[in-house]
């Protein structure tokens, strides 16, 4: 990757569903997780001699997404079929844009190493999501049978496409966070990734640095989180590297993310637009967009993520790094709003918020509206620190219970037995203890090393399993040493 030899280029294309009520060109719910085939009619099953009817909602959302991206948004705009076979489509084509896409010309800034780095969209387009199939076995490679799930066929989609400005899949996954939140502050999308509401696909090729023609460019599909965005592009650069470096040639195609391997696996050769047999949907009518209407939808823009990351900032007295990862999230920055409305120090909440919670949201891959640990639980765990039932270390503990379990601070305090040691005479009898056990460290201690405390402190800890007042331990050590 960080090879000086070569260049990385990428392009990511990012489709996300909106959260409209209703699908693209029928009365059926959007909503996620319905038994399948439920939310279906005849519109959305493809039945002959039914009409699609365009849902104004999803051009109000292309309108606000492309605003918030900078784009240019078109006064004429129109749909195409697109044509491919696979039961996923029951008409056999796709309703989408192929030529006269609702919004152009747009870009997005990413933080990457502290400096501000500006990423070209392409443009944007509606289009209607496929249905959903489920394969018979454990993969779709040695599955009997697929069955075909309607429910998120019609499900309105923005296809966000990115010009080929991302180097590194590092600025990838910046480009994606970045758009994620924008997407969700305008709330044009629910953005869960784990729910297939915000899918990635990454075009990337690799050329010798400096060389003014891209290399062979290959499409992964249906990079479904961060992580396996960011490592798939790092398997797919260092092939595509090795390859160049042994004179093999590559061949552009479309590969897919096996994440238990942690490799790509080609899938088909690329497709080329003709393939597509692109024509204009005589069924729709073109998409006509005055300027009053953007103008008032540009006037009820909601708060994006930069103006929100200099409020918290101004308001909480945040620091800068705090104030931009927080905000980073429309659903964290409301979460920490809820705990600092219960909890006004900010600074205390925002630490646990950066380091515990994003932690484990992480490695479980959760969405934070999906955690457990609701801005009231949190809180209550801040308390007990301060009215020193729990010591600061064993908040971990409960904290990390809390997250697995749901269940309430006091409860696993109670249930565990994880209240704090503060009784001067138990606390005394363990340092006795211990101050028996390791006379060479005490010996230390008293010629003067300083550091051998630490160790008999931390004998103290061990003997109360983490439980007894830290300060205490420490006091009576001292008292005893001198
Ligand atoms: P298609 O419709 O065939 O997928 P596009 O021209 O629309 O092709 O490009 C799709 C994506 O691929 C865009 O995000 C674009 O920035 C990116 N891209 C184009 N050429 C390259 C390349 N050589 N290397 C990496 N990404 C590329
Ligand atoms: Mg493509
Ligand atoms: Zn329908």
């Amino acid at each position: 990757m960080t090879d000086s030899k070569y260049e990385v280029v990428i392009g990511l294309e990012v489709h996300t569903e909106l959260k409209t009520n209703t699908k693209i060109f029928c009365s059926c719910s959007t909503e996620f997780g319905g038994e399948p085939n439920t939310h279906v009619c005849p519109g959305c099953l493809g039945m002959p001699g039914v009409l699609p009817v365009l849902n104004k909602r999803v051009v109000d959302f292309a309108i606000m997404a492309g605003l918030a991206l900078n784009c240019q948004i078109a006064e004429f705009s129109k749909f195409d079929r697109k044509h491919y076979f696979y039961p996923d489509l029951p008409t056999s084509y796709q309703i989408s844009q192929f030529d006269q896409p609702i919004c152009k010309n747009g870009y997005l800034e990413i933080d990457i190493n502290g400096e501000q780095k500006r990423i070209g969209i392409n443009r944007i387009h509606m289009e209607e999501d496929a249905s959903k199939l489920v394969h018979g076995g454990a993969s779709i490679a040695t599955s009997s049978y697929s069955l075909v799930d309607y429910n998120r066929g019609g499900v309105p989609l923005l296809e966000i496409v990115s010009e080929p400005d991302i180097r590194s899949p590092e600025e990838a996954r910046a480009y994606l966070e970045k758009l994620k939140s924008i997407l969700e502050y305008t709330e044009v999308s629910d953005c869960k990734m784990q729910e297939g509401s915000l899918r990635c696909d990454a075009n990337v090729s690799v050329m010798p640095k400096g060389s003014k023609e891209f290399g062979t460019r290959v499409e992964i599909k249906n990079l479904n989180s961060f992580r396996a965005l960011k490592k798939a592009l790092e398997y797919e650069v260092m092939r595509h590297i090795q390859a160049l470096e042994e004179g093999e040639p590559l061949i552009q195609e479309t590969r897919t993310w096996d994440e238990n391997k942690g490799i790509t696996l080609s899938m088909r050769t690329k497709e080329e637009a003709h393939d597509y047999r692109y024509f204009p949907d005589p069924d729709l009518v073109p998409v006509i967009i005055s300027r009053e209407w953007v103008e008032e939808i540009r006037r009820n823009l909601p708060e994006l993520p930069q103006a929100r990351k200099e409020r918290f900032m101004r308001e909480y007295g945040l620091p800068a790094y705090d104030a931009s990862i927080i905000t980073s999230s429309k659903a964290l920055a409301e979460y920490f709003d809820a705990c600092v409305a219960l909890y006004p120090e900010a600074k205390t909440v925002s630490n646990w918020l950066m380091g515990d919670l994003i932690r484990s949201l992480n490695a479980e891959d959760q969405d934070i509206r999906d955690c457990r640990i609701r801005p009231e639980m949190l809180v209550e765990m801040l308390r007990l620190i301060d009215n020193k039932t729990i010591s600061g270390k064993i908040a971990k503990t409960v904290f990390e219970e809390m997250f697995q379990s749901g269940k309430k601070p006091a409860d696993i305090v109670k249930e565990k037995g994880l209240v704090q040691i503060t009784d001067q005479g138990e606390i005394e009898a363990m340092v006795d203890q211990v101050i028996e056990a390791n006379p060479k460290s005490v010996e230390d201690f008293k010629s003067g090393k300083e550091k051998a405390i630490g160790f008999l402190v931390g004998q103290v800890m061990k003997l109360s399993k983490g439980k007894a007042n830290p300060n205490m331990v420490n006091e009576l050590l001292r008292k005893k040493l001198k």
